[in-house]
C-alpha cells in the first residue's frame, strides 16, 4: 500500500502543508513567534488586498486554518503528536482518531479568526459597529450577588430574583425583522459592514453607514423591538439555594444570562453567594463555633447551660466542675451540612467565664468571706507566683 492510498484512506488529500510550514515558523516556535507570523501572512494574504486572487485567497484560509490550530494550545497539542488527523478522523472509518476528529468546524474558526484580525487591523471590536461580520451572537453571562443568611445556608431555600436585561424579542424571534423574515445582507458593505473609501494615496475603511457594521439589514424593522431583536426586560426567576452553600459558592442557571443577538443562544447566569455573617454562630466549612457564657459560679461549681443550635433547636450542655474560660466542647453532627452530601459538621462551644459585675453588698460580703477562705486554703495563681519569685530571685543572683 503507497503513502497515498494510506493517506486517502485516513481521508484527507494528500497535498495538505504542515501547518508550521504554512506559517513559515519551526516546531518550537513559541506562541508569540507563531502569532507574529500569522499577522505577517493573514496581513499580506487578506483578501482586501487581493481582489480577483483565488490563489491568495486559498492561502488565506490556509493560514487561518493553521493558526487557529497552533494558537489553541490543546489543538495544538493534538496537531503535534496526530498531525492533520487529529481534525479528520471518521471518514475511512479504519484511521487513527484524534481528540477533534469529529465535529470539527473550521467554518467558525475562520470566522473567528477574521474577526479576530479584523479588529486588530481596526482598532478594537465589540459594540455596535465594531465585529465587522455580522452572525449569530451569544449573549453575555450575567453575574447575581446573593446575600443569604446562615439559616437558608444551613436549610437551603427558594429564592425569587429579579434580573434585569434584555430578552430576545418574542414578536420577530430576535430577528430584528417584522413577522420574523431574515435579515438581508447588507447591500452597501456586502455584508463586511465596513466600506472603503479613497482618501489620496489612502484607502480608508470606516463602519457601513447603511447597516451601522451589522453587515445585515431589516428591511422591515420589528415594532416591537425596532429591528434590535431585543427588548428591556425584567426576569423574575426562582432558583434553588441548596443547603451547605458557602460565601463564593457559585450557581449556574444555563441559558439565563443576556439573550443572544440574531438569534444567537443566551449567556448563563450566575448567582455569587454570600452568606452574611451570624450574631451567634461563626462558620469555619462545615463546622459552626458559638460563645457561651457561663457564670463564676457555674463554672467553679459545676452545671449545665442550654445552647441555640442551627435548626432552630435547643441543646443542654454539661459544664464540667471547675471549667475554665476558653474550655471547648463539640456537639457533633449540629454543624453545617456539606454542600454536595458527605454529611453535617460539628457545633463547637467556647465557654466564656463571666466575672459578676454591679454586686449587691450582701455579694460583696459573700466574696470578701470566699477570699478570706481562698487565700488561706488555696492562694489564687499559687503555681504562677512561685514561678515569679524565681525569676526574681534568678536575677538577683
Ligand atoms: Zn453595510
Ligand atoms: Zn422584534
Amino acid at each position: 500500500m503507497g503513502l497515498a492510498s494510506v493517506f486517502s484512506q485516513w481521508g484527507f488529500p494528500m497535498a495538505k502543508r504542515d501547518f508550521y510550514e504554512v506559517l513559515g515558523v519551526s516546531k518550537g516556535a513559541s506562541a508569540e513567534e507563531i502569532k507574529k507570523a500569522y499577522r505577517g501572512k493573514a496581513k499580506e494574504l487578506h483578501p482586501d488586498r487581493n481582489q480577483d486572487n483565488p490563489q491568495a485567497e486559498a492561502q488565506f484560509k490556509e493560514v487561518n486554518e493553521a493558526y487557529d490550530v497552533l494558537k489553541d494550545g490543546d489543538k495544538k497539542a493534538a496537531y503535534d503528536r496526530y498531525g492533520h488527523a487529529a481534525f479528520e478522523g471518521g471518514m475511512g472509518g479504519g484511521g487513527p482518531r484524534g481528540p477533534y476528529g469529529q465535529g470539527a468546524d473550521f467554518s467558525s474558526a475562520f470566522s473567528d479568526v477574521f474577526e479576530d484580525l479584523f479588529g486588530d487591523f481596526m482598532g478594537g471590536r465589540g459594540g455596535p459597529g465594531g465585529g465587522g461580520r455580522s452572525r449569530a451572537t451569544r449573549g453575555s453571562d450575567l453575574r447575581y450577588n446573593m446575600r443569604v443568611t446562615l439559616e437558608e445556608a444551613f436549610k437551603g431555600a427558594q429564592k425569587t430574583i429579579t434580573v434585569p436585561g434584555s430578552a430576545a424579542c418574542g414578536s420577530c424571534n430576535g430577528t430584528g425583522a417584522e413577522g420574523g423574515a431574515e435579515p438581508q445582507t447588507c447591500p452597501t458593505c456586502s455584508g463586511l459592514g465596513k466600506v472603503r473609501a479613497q482618501n489620496g494615496f489612502f484607502t480608508v475603511e470606516r463602519t457601513c453607514p447603511t447597516c451601522g457594521g451589522q453587515g445585515q439589514v431589516v428591511k422591515n424593522p420589528c415594532r416591537a423591538c425596532h429591528g434590535s431583536g431585543r427588548i428591556e426586560k425584567e426576569r423574575t426567576l426562582s432558583v434553588n439555594i441548596p443547603a451547605g452553600v458557602e460565601t463564593g459558592t457559585r450557581i449556574r442557571l444555563a441559558g439565563e444570562g443576556e439573550a443572544g443577538m440574531r438569534g444567537g443562544p443566551s449567556g448563563d447566569l450566575y448567582i455569587f453567594i454570600e452568606v452574611r455573617d451570624h450574631a451567634i454562630f461563626q462558620r469555619d466549612g462545615v463546622n459552626l463555633f458559638c460563645r457561651v457564657p457561663v457564670s463564676m459560679v457555674s463554672a467553679a461549681l459545676g452545671g449545665e447551660v442550654e445552647v441555640p443550635t442551627i435548626d432552630g433547636g435547643r441543646s443542654k450542655v454539661k459544664v464540667p466542675v471547675g471549667s475554665q474560660s476558653g474550655r471547648q466542647m463539640r456537639l457533633r453532627g449540629k454543624g453545617m451540612p456539606a454542600l454536595r452530601g458527605g454529611g453535617i459538621g460539628d457545633m463547637v462551644i467556647e465557654l466564656a467565664v463571666e466575672t459578676p459585675v454591679n454586686l449587691t453588698t450582701r455579694q460583696k460580703e459573700l466574696l470578701d468571706e470566699f477570699q478570706r477562705i481562698q487565700a488561706e486554703n488555696n492562694p489564687e495563681g499559687a503555681s504562677f507566683f512561685q514561678k515569679v519569685k524565681s525569676f526574681w530571685d534568678g536575677m538577683k543572683g
